[in-house]
Protein backbone atom coordinates (compact mmCIF):
# COMPACT_ATOMS: atom_id res chain seq x y z
CA UNK A 1 0.00 0.00 0.00
CA UNK A 2 1.16 3.82 -0.91
CA UNK A 3 1.46 6.58 1.40
CA UNK A 4 0.30 9.72 1.11
CA UNK A 5 1.21 12.81 2.77
CA UNK A 6 -1.44 14.73 5.48
CA UNK A 7 -2.03 16.64 8.25
CA UNK A 8 -2.98 14.40 11.23
CA UNK A 9 -3.74 14.72 14.97
CA UNK A 10 -1.47 11.75 16.49
CA UNK A 11 -3.80 11.98 19.49
CA UNK A 12 -7.07 13.34 21.27
CA UNK A 13 -6.72 16.92 21.51
CA UNK A 14 -3.45 16.83 20.38
CA UNK A 15 -1.68 19.62 17.73
CA UNK A 16 -2.21 18.35 14.06
CA UNK A 17 1.31 17.46 12.44
CA UNK A 18 2.53 17.17 8.89
CA UNK A 19 2.59 13.31 8.47
CA UNK A 20 1.70 10.31 6.59
CA UNK A 21 -0.50 7.69 6.17
CA UNK A 22 -1.43 4.25 4.84
CA UNK A 23 -3.66 5.46 0.66
CA UNK A 24 -5.39 2.67 -0.12
CA UNK A 25 -5.03 1.35 -4.06
CA UNK A 26 -7.01 2.73 -6.42
CA UNK A 27 -9.54 -0.05 -6.89
CA UNK A 28 -11.89 -1.23 -9.80
CA UNK A 29 -14.57 1.36 -9.14
CA UNK A 30 -12.48 3.80 -7.19
CA UNK A 31 -10.92 6.80 -8.59
CA UNK A 32 -8.14 8.36 -7.14
CA UNK A 33 -8.21 12.57 -6.86
CA UNK A 34 -5.47 15.23 -6.05
CA UNK A 35 -7.08 16.96 -3.09
CA UNK A 36 -5.93 21.06 -4.16
CA UNK A 37 -8.00 22.53 -1.12
CA UNK A 38 -10.14 21.03 2.00
CA UNK A 39 -12.42 23.12 4.13
CA UNK A 40 -11.79 23.37 7.62
CA UNK A 41 -15.57 22.28 9.28
CA UNK A 42 -16.13 22.70 13.04
CA UNK A 43 -16.88 19.15 13.50
CA UNK A 44 -13.54 18.03 12.71
CA UNK A 45 -12.60 19.68 15.60
CA UNK A 46 -15.14 17.94 17.77
CA UNK A 47 -13.78 14.74 16.42
CA UNK A 48 -9.97 15.07 17.33
CA UNK A 49 -11.47 16.49 20.33
CA UNK A 50 -13.54 13.26 21.09
CA UNK A 51 -16.50 15.52 21.61
CA UNK A 52 -18.58 13.03 20.44
CA UNK A 53 -16.96 9.65 21.97
CA UNK A 54 -14.09 7.44 21.63
CA UNK A 55 -11.69 8.35 17.97
CA UNK A 56 -9.61 6.87 15.95
CA UNK A 57 -5.91 8.06 15.55
CA UNK A 58 -4.07 9.86 14.32
CA UNK A 59 -6.49 11.42 12.64
CA UNK A 60 -6.47 13.22 9.48
CA UNK A 61 -9.62 15.13 9.51
CA UNK A 62 -11.33 16.80 6.62
CA UNK A 63 -14.34 16.26 4.63
CA UNK A 64 -14.88 19.21 2.66
CA UNK A 65 -13.00 18.11 -0.03
CA UNK A 66 -12.12 19.79 -3.63
CA UNK A 67 -9.73 18.28 -6.49
CA UNK A 68 -8.83 16.57 -9.61
CA UNK A 69 -9.09 12.86 -10.73
CA UNK A 70 -5.70 11.81 -11.52
CA UNK A 71 -6.46 8.00 -11.69
CA UNK A 72 -9.33 6.12 -12.36
CA UNK A 73 -9.98 2.01 -11.84
CA UNK A 74 -10.70 -0.56 -14.97
CA UNK A 75 -14.29 -0.11 -13.85
CA UNK A 76 -15.09 3.53 -13.51
CA UNK A 77 -17.49 5.36 -15.88
CA UNK A 78 -18.47 8.48 -14.03
CA UNK A 79 -15.25 9.98 -14.17
CA UNK A 80 -12.08 10.52 -16.17
CA UNK A 81 -8.63 11.30 -15.74
CA UNK A 82 -8.55 15.97 -15.29
CA UNK A 83 -12.18 15.73 -13.70
CA UNK A 84 -13.11 18.32 -11.02
CA UNK A 85 -14.90 16.62 -7.89
CA UNK A 86 -15.32 16.71 -4.82
CA UNK A 87 -15.85 14.39 -1.56
CA UNK A 88 -17.76 15.12 1.46
CA UNK A 89 -18.27 13.23 4.66
CA UNK A 90 -19.01 9.59 3.94
CA UNK A 91 -16.79 7.47 1.81
CA UNK A 92 -19.30 4.71 1.60
CA UNK A 93 -22.38 3.25 2.92
CA UNK A 94 -24.38 -0.29 3.12
CA UNK A 95 -25.95 0.35 -0.51
CA UNK A 96 -28.92 -1.76 0.65
CA UNK A 97 -30.99 -0.49 2.94
CA UNK A 98 -34.33 2.23 2.38
CA UNK A 99 -32.49 5.28 3.10
CA UNK A 100 -29.44 4.21 0.55
CA UNK A 101 -31.97 2.96 -2.14
CA UNK A 102 -33.79 6.28 -1.56
CA UNK A 103 -30.74 8.76 -2.13
CA UNK A 104 -30.90 9.59 1.53
CA UNK A 105 -27.11 7.76 2.00
CA UNK A 106 -26.16 9.73 5.02
CA UNK A 107 -28.90 7.69 7.38
CA UNK A 108 -27.58 4.62 5.62
CA UNK A 109 -29.27 2.38 8.80
CA UNK A 110 -26.34 0.05 7.51
CA UNK A 111 -23.84 2.31 8.71
CA UNK A 112 -22.62 4.90 6.67
CA UNK A 113 -18.49 5.10 6.75
CA UNK A 114 -17.28 8.39 7.08
CA UNK A 115 -14.29 10.08 4.97
CA UNK A 116 -12.21 10.12 7.79
CA UNK A 117 -13.02 8.33 11.86
CA UNK A 118 -14.38 5.63 10.88
CA UNK A 119 -13.20 2.07 9.26
CA UNK A 120 -14.14 1.07 5.54
CA UNK A 121 -15.85 -2.60 4.48
CA UNK A 122 -12.16 -4.09 5.22
CA UNK A 123 -11.90 -2.75 8.86
CA UNK A 124 -9.06 0.04 7.89
CA UNK A 125 -8.96 3.12 9.01
CA UNK A 126 -10.33 5.74 6.61
CA UNK A 127 -8.05 9.73 6.54
CA UNK A 128 -9.84 12.77 5.44
CA UNK A 129 -9.54 15.61 3.21
CA UNK A 130 -6.26 17.54 5.21
CA UNK A 131 -3.80 15.36 2.74
CA UNK A 132 -2.77 15.25 -1.15
CA UNK A 133 -4.65 12.73 -2.00
CA UNK A 134 -7.73 10.53 -1.48
CA UNK A 135 -8.76 7.58 -3.08
CA UNK A 136 -13.04 6.63 -3.06
CA UNK A 137 -15.73 4.50 -4.79
CA UNK A 138 -16.79 6.84 -8.17
CA UNK A 139 -20.34 6.85 -6.64
CA UNK A 140 -19.09 8.76 -3.83
CA UNK A 141 -17.43 11.77 -4.85
CA UNK A 142 -19.35 14.44 -7.18
CA UNK A 143 -18.66 16.61 -9.94
CA UNK A 144 -17.76 20.06 -9.32
CA UNK A 145 -19.14 22.91 -11.80
CA UNK A 146 -16.41 24.14 -14.02
CA UNK A 147 -18.28 27.88 -13.05
CA UNK A 148 -17.05 26.91 -9.23
CA UNK A 149 -13.46 27.68 -8.16
CA UNK A 150 -12.09 25.13 -6.31
CA UNK A 151 -11.27 26.56 -3.22
CA UNK A 152 -14.79 28.29 -2.93
CA UNK A 153 -16.97 25.53 -3.93
CA UNK A 154 -14.96 22.83 -1.02
CA UNK A 155 -16.87 23.96 2.33
CA UNK A 156 -20.24 23.31 -0.22
CA UNK A 157 -19.52 19.60 0.57
CA UNK A 158 -20.56 20.03 4.08
CA UNK A 159 -21.59 23.47 4.92
CA UNK A 160 -23.38 24.42 2.19
CA UNK A 161 -25.14 20.70 1.98
CA UNK A 162 -25.50 20.84 5.32
CA UNK A 163 -27.81 23.76 4.79
CA UNK A 164 -29.26 23.16 1.72
CA UNK A 165 -30.65 19.87 2.76
CA UNK A 166 -33.28 20.98 5.49
CA UNK A 167 -33.90 24.17 3.65
CA UNK A 168 -35.31 22.33 0.53
CA UNK A 169 -37.11 19.77 3.15
CA UNK A 170 -38.69 22.21 5.17
CA UNK A 171 -39.62 24.38 1.60
CA UNK A 172 -38.22 27.50 2.20
CA UNK A 173 -39.01 29.35 -0.64
CA UNK A 174 -40.93 32.89 -1.44
CA UNK A 175 -43.04 34.13 1.34
CA UNK A 176 -40.91 32.21 4.01
CA UNK A 177 -39.43 33.95 6.73
CA UNK A 178 -36.63 31.90 7.89
CA UNK A 179 -33.94 32.54 10.62
CA UNK A 180 -30.12 31.61 10.85
CA UNK A 181 -28.94 30.82 14.05
CA UNK A 182 -25.10 31.79 14.58
CA UNK A 183 -22.82 33.02 11.37
CA UNK A 184 -19.87 30.75 11.26
CA UNK A 185 -18.93 28.27 8.51
CA UNK A 186 -22.62 26.47 8.17
CA UNK A 187 -24.72 29.65 9.23
CA UNK A 188 -23.16 31.73 6.23
CA UNK A 189 -24.30 29.28 3.48
CA UNK A 190 -27.42 28.99 5.10
CA UNK A 191 -27.78 32.80 4.44
CA UNK A 192 -26.87 32.61 0.76
CA UNK A 193 -28.71 29.42 0.29
CA UNK A 194 -31.72 30.89 1.69
CA UNK A 195 -31.87 33.90 -0.05
CA UNK A 196 -31.41 32.37 -2.98
CA UNK A 197 -34.30 30.00 -2.45
CA UNK A 198 -36.64 33.25 -2.38
CA UNK A 199 -37.32 33.47 1.60
CA UNK A 200 -36.93 36.12 3.46
CA UNK A 201 -33.68 35.59 5.70
CA UNK A 202 -32.60 37.06 9.39
CA UNK A 203 -29.66 35.94 11.28
CA UNK A 204 -29.32 35.86 14.89
CA UNK A 205 -25.94 35.99 16.13
CA UNK A 206 -24.42 36.54 19.69
CA UNK A 207 -23.22 40.29 19.09
CA UNK A 208 -24.06 42.78 15.67
CA UNK A 209 -20.25 42.22 15.04
CA UNK A 210 -20.89 40.36 12.23
CA UNK A 211 -24.01 42.35 10.67
CA UNK A 212 -22.81 43.59 7.68
CA UNK A 213 -21.41 40.96 6.34
CA UNK A 214 -24.95 39.08 7.17
CA UNK A 215 -26.74 41.93 5.31
CA UNK A 216 -23.86 41.43 2.42
CA UNK A 217 -24.70 37.85 2.20
CA UNK A 218 -28.42 38.00 1.53
CA UNK A 219 -30.20 38.41 5.22
CA UNK A 220 -32.72 41.21 5.49
CA UNK A 221 -32.45 41.34 9.36
CA UNK A 222 -29.84 40.68 11.88
CA UNK A 223 -30.31 40.74 15.38
CA UNK A 224 -28.19 39.65 18.44
CA UNK A 225 -29.01 37.05 20.59
CA UNK A 226 -27.01 38.84 23.45
CA UNK A 227 -29.82 41.82 23.46
CA UNK A 228 -33.39 40.47 25.67
CA UNK A 229 -35.41 42.46 23.12
CA UNK A 230 -34.39 40.57 19.66
CA UNK A 231 -36.76 37.81 21.83
CA UNK A 232 -39.82 40.20 22.43
CA UNK A 233 -39.71 41.78 19.15
CA UNK A 234 -39.37 38.90 16.82
CA UNK A 235 -42.04 36.25 19.21
CA UNK A 236 -43.79 34.32 16.48
CA UNK A 237 -41.98 35.55 13.56
CA UNK A 238 -40.50 32.45 11.71
CA UNK A 239 -41.50 29.50 9.29
CA UNK A 240 -38.44 28.17 9.60
CA UNK A 241 -35.19 28.51 11.95
CA UNK A 242 -31.66 26.53 11.42
CA UNK A 243 -29.77 26.60 14.35
CA UNK A 244 -25.81 26.23 13.94
CA UNK A 245 -24.55 26.54 17.13
CA UNK A 246 -21.77 24.25 18.03
CA UNK A 247 -22.78 24.91 21.94
CA UNK A 248 -25.57 24.55 23.72
CA UNK A 249 -27.92 27.54 23.10
CA UNK A 250 -31.69 28.17 25.56
CA UNK A 251 -33.83 26.37 22.63
CA UNK A 252 -37.34 27.39 24.83
CA UNK A 253 -36.17 31.17 23.90
CA UNK A 254 -35.74 29.89 19.97
CA UNK A 255 -38.67 28.12 20.02
CA UNK A 256 -40.88 31.28 21.15
CA UNK A 257 -39.81 33.07 17.45
CA UNK A 258 -41.70 30.30 15.80
CA UNK A 259 -44.76 30.95 14.53
CA UNK A 260 -47.68 28.80 14.61
CA UNK A 261 -46.70 25.62 13.33
CA UNK A 262 -43.21 25.93 12.49
CA UNK A 263 -39.93 23.99 12.79
CA UNK A 264 -36.81 24.33 14.80
CA UNK A 265 -33.95 22.36 13.06
CA UNK A 266 -30.80 21.48 14.75
CA UNK A 267 -27.54 20.69 12.70
CA UNK A 268 -25.50 22.38 14.95
CA UNK A 269 -23.63 18.97 17.13
CA UNK A 270 -22.85 20.35 20.82
CA UNK A 271 -21.33 17.21 22.37
CA UNK A 272 -24.31 17.54 26.11
CA UNK A 273 -27.94 17.70 26.02
CA UNK A 274 -30.17 20.44 25.35
CA UNK A 275 -33.43 20.64 27.92
CA UNK A 276 -36.44 21.48 26.15
CA UNK A 277 -39.86 22.69 27.56
CA UNK A 278 -42.93 20.33 26.62
CA UNK A 279 -45.03 23.57 26.98
CA UNK A 280 -42.67 25.44 24.22
CA UNK A 281 -43.79 22.91 21.44
CA UNK A 282 -47.49 22.19 22.29
CA UNK A 283 -48.71 26.00 22.99
CA UNK A 284 -48.13 26.76 18.91
CA UNK A 285 -47.81 23.06 17.25
CA UNK A 286 -44.59 23.60 17.05
CA UNK A 287 -41.61 21.27 15.75
CA UNK A 288 -38.10 20.48 17.01
CA UNK A 289 -35.93 18.39 14.12
CA UNK A 290 -32.94 17.15 13.19
CA UNK A 291 -31.25 16.96 9.67
CA UNK A 292 -27.75 15.54 9.38
CA UNK A 293 -25.53 16.70 5.82
CA UNK A 294 -27.39 15.11 2.57
CA UNK A 295 -27.27 12.43 -0.19
CA UNK A 296 -25.06 12.32 -2.80
CA UNK A 297 -28.11 13.17 -5.38
CA UNK A 298 -28.73 15.86 -3.56
CA UNK A 299 -25.25 17.08 -2.73
CA UNK A 300 -24.89 17.25 -6.88
CA UNK A 301 -28.27 19.25 -7.14
CA UNK A 302 -26.91 21.59 -4.26
CA UNK A 303 -23.62 22.09 -6.39
CA UNK A 304 -25.51 22.42 -9.63
CA UNK A 305 -27.73 24.88 -7.91
CA UNK A 306 -24.86 26.83 -6.12
CA UNK A 307 -23.29 27.16 -9.57
CA UNK A 308 -26.40 28.51 -11.24
CA UNK A 309 -26.97 31.13 -8.54
CA UNK A 310 -22.90 32.07 -8.10
CA UNK A 311 -22.48 30.75 -4.95
CA UNK A 312 -19.43 30.22 -3.12
CA UNK A 313 -18.12 30.11 0.28
CA UNK A 314 -16.70 33.17 2.02
CA UNK A 315 -13.38 31.68 2.46
CA UNK A 316 -9.54 32.52 4.38
CA UNK A 317 -7.17 30.31 2.60
CA UNK A 318 -4.65 28.88 4.54
CA UNK A 319 -1.31 26.54 4.76
CA UNK A 320 -1.48 23.21 6.36
CA UNK A 321 1.02 24.17 9.37
CA UNK A 322 -1.83 27.15 10.08
CA UNK A 323 -3.87 24.21 10.74
CA UNK A 324 -3.90 24.40 15.11
CA UNK A 325 -4.00 28.35 14.47
CA UNK A 326 -7.44 28.33 12.70
CA UNK A 327 -8.52 25.46 15.26
CA UNK A 328 -8.38 28.24 18.05
CA UNK A 329 -9.99 30.96 16.26
CA UNK A 330 -12.73 29.09 14.92
CA UNK A 331 -13.03 28.04 18.72
CA UNK A 332 -13.65 32.34 19.48
CA UNK A 333 -16.12 32.91 16.75
CA UNK A 334 -13.30 34.65 14.79
CA UNK A 335 -13.64 33.14 11.08
CA UNK A 336 -15.07 34.66 7.95
CA UNK A 337 -16.53 32.53 7.15
CA UNK A 338 -14.54 29.38 6.28
CA UNK A 339 -11.17 28.39 6.37
CA UNK A 340 -9.55 26.42 3.53
CA UNK A 341 -6.31 24.61 3.60
CA UNK A 342 -5.11 24.46 -0.27
CA UNK A 343 -2.80 21.20 -0.51
P1 LIG B 1 -18.50 27.52 13.21
O1 LIG B 1 -17.93 27.98 11.92
O2 LIG B 1 -17.69 27.53 14.43
O3 LIG B 1 -19.87 28.33 13.42
C1 LIG B 1 -20.66 28.23 14.57
C2 LIG B 1 -21.21 29.62 14.90
O4 LIG B 1 -22.07 29.49 16.04
C3 LIG B 1 -20.17 30.63 15.31
O5 LIG B 1 -19.57 31.30 14.25
C4 LIG B 1 -20.99 31.58 16.16
O6 LIG B 1 -21.71 32.47 15.31
C5 LIG B 1 -22.00 30.66 16.82
N1 LIG B 1 -21.59 30.30 18.19
C6 LIG B 1 -20.45 29.67 18.57
N2 LIG B 1 -20.44 29.48 19.89
C7 LIG B 1 -21.59 29.95 20.36
C8 LIG B 1 -22.18 30.02 21.64
N3 LIG B 1 -21.54 29.54 22.73
N4 LIG B 1 -23.41 30.56 21.77
C9 LIG B 1 -24.05 31.03 20.69
N5 LIG B 1 -23.54 31.00 19.44
C10 LIG B 1 -22.33 30.46 19.27
O7 LIG B 1 -18.98 26.00 13.09
P2 LIG B 1 -19.58 25.21 11.82
O8 LIG B 1 -18.48 24.54 11.10
O9 LIG B 1 -20.52 26.09 11.14
O10 LIG B 1 -20.36 24.03 12.58
C11 LIG B 1 -21.40 24.34 13.51
C12 LIG B 1 -21.90 23.09 14.19
O11 LIG B 1 -22.55 22.26 13.23
C13 LIG B 1 -20.82 22.22 14.81
O12 LIG B 1 -21.34 21.68 16.02
C14 LIG B 1 -20.62 21.11 13.79
O13 LIG B 1 -20.13 19.94 14.35
C15 LIG B 1 -22.03 20.94 13.33
N6 LIG B 1 -22.17 20.31 12.00
C16 LIG B 1 -23.27 19.55 11.80
C17 LIG B 1 -23.50 19.01 10.56
C18 LIG B 1 -24.74 18.22 10.31
O14 LIG B 1 -24.78 17.46 9.34
N7 LIG B 1 -25.77 18.36 11.11
C19 LIG B 1 -22.59 19.20 9.52
C20 LIG B 1 -21.48 20.00 9.76
C21 LIG B 1 -21.29 20.55 11.00
P3 LIG B 1 -22.01 34.00 15.78
O15 LIG B 1 -20.67 34.62 15.98
O16 LIG B 1 -22.77 34.53 14.61
O17 LIG B 1 -22.84 33.95 17.01
ZN1 LIG C 1 -18.59 19.20 8.36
Amino acid sequence: MANVSAYAAPAAKAPLELTTVPLRETGHHDVLIDVHYCGICHSDIHQVNEDWGPAIFPMVPGHEIAGVVSAVGAGVTKYQVGDRVGVGCFVDTCRKCANCLAGDEQYCTGGMIGTYNSRDKQGEPTYGGYGKQIVVDENYAVRIPDSLSLDVAAPLLCAGITLYSPLRHWKAGPGQKVAIVGLGGLGHMGVKIAHALGAEVTVLSQSLRKKDDGLRLGASDFRATSDPATFSELAGTFDLIINTVSANIPLDSYLGLLRTGGTLVNVGAPENPSPVSMFALIGGRKSLAGSMIGGIRETQEMLDFCAEHGIGSEIEVIGGEQINEAYERILASDVRYRFVIAL
